[in-house]
């Protein structure tokens, strides 16, 4: 059933339900009052006929059976009994009265003053008179409320009537208001169904920026602003990963044609392959940091995180380093370091921290004349602290925020070192994804200083 079936059904059984209940209790209450009403009426003309009886001697029975019966407040099929204190009947409105007695019956009126009862629709009452003076009588009168339950039955047939003309009314009210309800969605639907890859920059209509449909048409328009961006970056992480992919294979393919054009001596051969291993070197290491790139954009949960030494993993990087790169120098300053190994340990991946802090090291020397990085590491209750200090040729103010978008490089690199301009944007994923953060000190010429926060295992 779709939503707006839902509320019209809603609406109907709720408001035909209200509608109902007002009903039922008007006719409840009129039925009610009618017989109170009734039994006062029956009471009041029961009493004049007793007193009558009682009180004026002269008033011959006969003559009171005729008054009963002609005067104008006389009820539909009337008839009052009065009985002497000898349960003998003393007097009957009518001649031959139907109603129902038994001596016992007399006795508890007598008893209990009052008794209201009624035979099928016929409303009947029985009471003890006393007329201060005389001798104690019981009354019974019954008679029928022939007006009242016509005037009840007509009611229950308005109502019956107003009932379903109300719910008649009521379907078709709540389709149109269910729909008037749906329209703003509906609407918002059919944008989003014109929304797809090729017009991401499509917004939908805001109205009155306040209502909660527009709400939702301003989150929507949030998340189409997200999703832009996120494609825009996809197309050109593409497009820059396949223009550094063809560069080194131009380069490659260029040096062969050179080296084939014409005889070379063994010498020229063996230097242009040396190149080219270099160059494939490079090429393999560009490939892998794009893989890992690309896998640290898609998938964050395939990374199983466990203990990990941050001391090691820096030493080991550094011999790695070391090992591709013999003139580069590492100063290590280590501080106070603490003897118990938990203020070291952090939940991570060692393969990816080591990455991240191989290409810190990498960067710091790779940038600086003296090749030299300054490391050192900090522990405190909650955090490691990493830092890579150069004094190489720094970065420069308006650039520090971009070298961390894929494949920028600072203006100031050029013709300083090679570079793809992937690892710190790798760098940053990596470090966000250990739940840290990067910190960027840098002066043009005076050198660069990276701080890495990572929040220790016992911490987390
Ligand atoms: P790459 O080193 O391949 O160029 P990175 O992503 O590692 O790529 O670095 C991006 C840019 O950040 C570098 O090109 C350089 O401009 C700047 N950079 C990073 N580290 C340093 C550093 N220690 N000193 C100066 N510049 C740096």
């Amino acid at each position: 059933m779709n939503i707006l079936a839902k509320l019209t059904l809603r609406f109907s059984i709720i408001t035909a339900s209200i509608l109902v209940l007002f009903s039922a209790s008007i006719f409840v209450f009129s039925a009610m009052f009618r017989s109170a009403e009734f039994y006062d009426r029956l009471e009041s003309r029961a009493i004049t006929t007793a007193r009558l009886l009682v009180t004026v001697q002269e008033v011959d029975k006969e003559l009171l059976r005729i008054i009963d019966k002609n005067s104008l407040p006389a009820l539909p099929e009337e008839q009052v009994l009065v009985f002497d204190k000898n349960n003998e009947l003393d007097y009957s409105s009518v001649e031959n009265p139907t109603m129902d007695y038994t001596p016992e019956f007399l006795d508890r009126v007598r008893r209990e003053g009052k008794i209201i009862y009624k035979k099928g629709d016929v409303e009947q009452l029985a009471f003890n008179y006393k007329e201060e003076g005389y001798a104690d009588y019981i009354v019974l009168a019954s008679a029928y409320d022939r007006y009242g339950r016509r005037k009840l039955a007509n009611l229950r047939m308005i109502l019956l009537l107003g009932l379903l003309v109300g719910i008649g009314i009521i379907v078709p009210t709540g389709w149109i208001y269910s729909n008037q309800a749906l329209a703003p969605l509906a609407n918002i639907n059919n944008q989003v169904a014109s929304i797809n890859a090729g017009n991401l920059d499509r917004r939908l209509d805001e109205g009155n920026r306040t209502d909660e449909i527009a709400r939702l048409a301003m989150n929507f328009n949030q998340m189409l602003i997200r999703l832009e961006t996120a494609f825009e970056v996809q197309q050109s992480f593409v497009a820059n990963a396949s223009h550094e992919l063809r560069t080194p294979l131009a380069a490659m393919r260029s040096q062969l044609q050179v080296i084939l054009a014409k005889d070379r001596s063994a010498e020229e051969y063996r230097s242009t392959l040396q190149s080219l291993l270099d160059d494939t070197d490079a090429f393999a290491r560009l490939t892998t940091g794009l893989l890992h790139l690309a896998q640290s954009n898609v998938d964050n949960q395939r990374f199983r995180f466990v203990p990990c030494r941050v001391d090691e993993v820096l030493f080991s990087a550094q011999e790695e380093l070391a090992k591709l790169h013999p003139d580069y120098h590492f100063q290590m300053d280590y501080g106070t370091l603490p003897d118990d190994e938990e203020a070291l340990t952090v939940l991570g991946h060692e393969q990816l921290l080591s990455i991240a802090f191989l290409n810190f090291m990498d960067n710091a020397c790779k940038f600086s004349p003296d090749h030299t990085v300054h490391i050192s590491l900090l522990s405190s209750p909650k955090l490691l602290e990493i830092q890579f200090n150069d004094n190489g040729i720094g970065i420069p103010p308006d650039e520090q925020d971009k070298i961390f978008n894929p494949f920028h490089r600072a203006a100031n690199v050029q013709g300083v070192a090679r570079g793809h301009g992937i690892g710190l944007s790798l760098c940053q994923k990596i470090i966000q994804l250990h739940n840290g953060e990067i910190k960027l000190k840098s002066a043009p010429g005076k050198g660069s200083s990276f701080t890495i926060h990572l929040p220790l295992r016992q911490a987390v």
